[in-house]
């Protein structure tokens, strides 16, 4: 069984359809899948179609961002949520606009450093779904103003860059419940990536499980195998779940792609062993 739980179509900053997204992920062999878009779950009906022609599993997902501690920004992962729950669409529904007056921002501070046309170029690429600083990064790369998306978050986007926003998403107990109360699992994503310290990873973990959360992403693309190892101890810690996901978004780096080493070791409890799955 090959199990991935956390990737992403073009309903939000990936490049590939969520068709395609399946395709993909079933010609690198992953039996299980959950695509995971940022506050959005639109893309998800098409997959299921390609993905029930092809015989893989998927799981209804989503990307929550949640602002935790002075706006600290956080990803929570629902997994197996129904996704006409009327809470959770109209907690995501909230978020997206956010996210457009976020990117409104971002597009006049970039005019005011002399880049035109971000605002126009970003939402016609973002259709009418959640559109991210990554679709500014493509435009920047697009226009010169950057030569990879890596420099475009260095120099333009990300906290230190000349175009920063900060993003003020949901709180961690809102997005947990909405997650519970479409069915879901909440799973906080890729704790690596936050940078905190053990004390304050702790105190995060806790508080996510004290508002209802029940896994950790212990394994994320890029993880080192000590990453990995303290994952899983943070998680055996605080008698949560572990959960596994590449967070692909485009084709191209070998080292991000779909179902890709994402294997557990078998002491540990998975989430999905929790499911019934057919
Ligand atoms: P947003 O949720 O709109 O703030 O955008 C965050 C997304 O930007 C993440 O989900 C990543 O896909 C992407 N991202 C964040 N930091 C970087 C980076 N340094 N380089 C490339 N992509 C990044
Ligand atoms: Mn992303
Ligand atoms: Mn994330
Ligand atoms: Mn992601």
């Amino acid at each position: 069984m090959v199990v991935d739980l956390h990737c992403h179509s073009n309903f939000s900053d990936g490049s590939l359809s969520p068709a395609d997204v399946v395709e993909r992920a079933h010609a690198h062999g992953v039996t299980l899948l959950a695509i995971t878009d940022h506050d959005e779950v639109a893309g998800l009906a098409e997959a299921k179609s390609r993905a029930d022609e092809l015989g893989i599993t998927l799981i209804n997902g989503v990307e929550i961002s949640v602002s935790w501690e002075n706006n600290f920004t956080l990803h929570i992962v629902g997994l197996n949520i129904d996704c006409e729950n009327t809470t959770l669409r109209a907690g995501l529904e909230d978020i997206r606009q956010r996210r457009i007056s976020r990117a409104e921002k971002i597009a006049r501070r970039l005019e005011s450093c002399g880049v035109p046309d971000a605002w126009k170029t970003v939402t016609e690429q973002a259709g009418y779904e959640s559109v991210t600083r990554t679709h500014f990064a493509r435009f920047l790369v697009e226009r010169g103003h950057a030569k990879d998306s890596e420099q475009a978050f260095k120099r333009w986007l990300g906290r230190k860059g000349k175009a920063y926003v900060n993003g003020t998403w949901v709180s961690m107990p809102d997005a947990v419940r909405w997650i519970n109360q479409a069915g879901g699992d909440a799973v906080l994503a890729h704790p690596v990536r936050y940078n905190l310290s053990r004390t304050k990873l702790d105190t995060l973990v806790s508080e996510f499980k004290a508002c209802g959360g029940r896994a950790i992403e212990v394994v994320s693309n890029r993880y080192t195998p000590n990453e990995k190892s303290a994952m899983i101890a943070l998680a055996k810690r605080h008698e949560l779940f572990a959960s596994v996901g590449s967070d692909f978004h485009v084709p191209g780096n070998p080292y991000i792609e779909l179902g890709r080493n994402l294997g557990l070791p078998e002491n540990v409890a998975a989430i999905w062993q929790t499911w019934e799955l057919n």
